[in-house]
């Protein structure tokens, strides 16, 4: 059987999180998403935290050797065995070679990279009319640091997408879609 060891890719506000939740909900596994940990580090301001928030806050990537602490700590957990979504990570190709590495000292490999493909005028609307109904709480989604995010999106993770197609483990998901038009073609790669 192939593994359930998953990676979400797509650009920020391309509805990732709530995937990557819904799908780990139903095949009981956790998502270990890099942003949620960083996020959560700079709100309790430990000093990890503190030397992030700068970046974050801005939109920028922080250190590769930083975070591939943070994703090897995660997935060397017990509760990873069985599998796990990533989310936010790997943002470029330096990462994805760190997680291979990391990934075969583990004896572990990935069993599918899923890319939500949104574009990026969808994304931009989509943000702006969130920000609107529920007022979003994030530093980093002001209208200009999300086009920032993209142009880092672009640059530095879009190269992952024939990284991963390449080796055959990439699934390419319309994410324009409703969410729960979405939820089921992600639901048919595993059934
Ligand atoms: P996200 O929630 O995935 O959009 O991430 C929010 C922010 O956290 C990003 O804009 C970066 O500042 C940082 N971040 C999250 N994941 C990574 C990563 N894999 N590499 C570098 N920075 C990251």
């Amino acid at each position: 059987m192939t593994s359930k060891n998953i990676i979400f890719l797509g650009a920020p506000g391309a509805g990732k999180g709530t995937q990557a939740a819904m799908l780990a909900k139903e095949l009981q596994i956790p998502t270990i998403s890099t942003g949620d940990i960083l996020r959560k580090e700079i709100a309790s301001a430990t000093p990890l935290g503190l030397e992030v928030k700068a970046l974050v806050d801005n939109g920028k990537l922080v250190s590769d050797e930083l975070v591939l602490r943070l994703v090897e700590k995660r997935l060397s957990s017990e509760d990873c065995a069985r599998g796990f979504i990533l989310d936010g990570f790997p943002r470029n190709v330096d990462q994805a070679k760190d997680l291979d590495a990391l990934l075969s000292k583990l004896e572990k490999a990935i069993g599918f990279v899923i890319f939500l493909d949104v574009p990026h005028d969808a994304i931009l609307k989509r943000l702006a009319e969130r920000k609107a109904a529920d007022g979003s709480k994030r530093a980093d989604d002001g209208e200009e640091v999300v086009k920032d995010r993209l142009r880092t999106y672009e640059e530095q993770t879009a190269p992952l997408l024939p990284y991963y197609r390449s080796r055959q483990l990439l699934k390419e998901i319309d994410g324009t879609a409703s969410m729960e038009v979405v939820r089921q073609k992600i639901g048919e790669i595993f059934s």
